[in-house]
């Protein structure tokens, strides 16, 4: 059950896109609280990455709201009808609070591991290079690849590649992490060491939304379980919730498919 005492990390409202007169999103509502894992699951094309880019202006939502801790993200109307950054400081800002894991881990292909992670804190937060260095160093460490970080991104493997980009995620200190289907494009043997080092930052009490069809993995880790269906939330609940004992058939069918 979401604890009202935490403080809100991050809150969507009603949250609408729509590509043309294609609706994608038809009003969707979440609020994350602290150290929440929401995992969010449904059928290919019901919305899942589309909802996930509109956190962060990725996507431009055609109407709604975004929350980080209680402060709004500034939003104005474009000529298209869409909502784009009305400060785009505060974009930078937000962005830099929220980490993004994509299927396709998006990492420099000309840049040495290391370099891939020192970027952002040295560039957008202004840490000093030793001190970016070292801190790269431990989280290089915790995701057990200390001995690749003057590799390049070519010479390691997907599940490599993928545990450097949730490094590189975390060295920026995110408030919040979002993830894109995160071992989508792994080989089955490299999904796991992804979703070990995922869990344990769950275990840490991170803040964290999730698109997965890791359904072992989702049942596991997750707070709240959130099942998308054509822009809209189906159902929203437990793992237990969603999982065991669906109120929807459509849930049902799916967990069904997805043993
Ligand atoms: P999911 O991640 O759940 O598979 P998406 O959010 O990627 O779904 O896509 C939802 C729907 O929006 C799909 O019908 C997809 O074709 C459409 N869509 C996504 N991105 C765009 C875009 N940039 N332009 C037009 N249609 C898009
Ligand atoms: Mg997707």
């Amino acid at each position: 059950m979401p604890n009202l005492q935490r403080p809100v990390a991050l809150q969507l409202n009603n949250i609408h896109k729509n590509f043309g007169s294609l609706e994608v999103l038809k009003g969707v509502s979440l609020t994350a609280y602290d150290g929440d894992v929401i995992s969010i699951l449904g059928s290919s094309g019901s919305g899942k990455s589309t909802l996930l880019r509109c956190i962060n202006l990725l996507e431009n939502p055609s109407q709604g709201e975004v929350f980080l801790g209680n402060e709004a993200l500034l939003l104005k109307p474009n000529k298209s009808g869409d909502l784009v950054a009305a400060n785009q400081r505060q974009l930078e800002q937000f962005r830099s609070k929220m980490g993004f894991v994509f299927q396709n881990f998006n990492l420099w292909p000309h840049r040495t591991i290391l370099q891939n992670i020192i970027e952002g804190p040295t560039q957008v937060l202004k840490i000093a290079k030793d001190q970016a260095i070292s801190e790269a160093e431990v989280l290089l460490k915790r995701v057990g690849l200390l001995d690749k970080k003057d590799a390049y991104p070519e010479n390691l493997s997907g599940g490599q590649r993928q545990r450097i980009a949730i490094a590189r995620a975390l060295a920026m200190k995110p408030q919040v992490l979002l993830f894109d289907e995160p071992t989508s494009a792994l080989d089955p043997e490299l999904v796991n060491e992804v979703l070990a080092v995922m869990k344990s930052l769950a275990e840490e009490g991170r803040t964290m939304l999730i698109v997965t069809h890791e359904m072992r993995f989702a049942r596991d880790v997750s707070s709240q379980v959130v099942f998308l269906h054509e822009g809209r939330i189906e159902e929203i609940g437990t793992p237990e919730q969603v999982f065991d004992n669906p109120k929807s058939a459509r849930v049902k069918d799916f967990m069904a498919s997805h043993q």
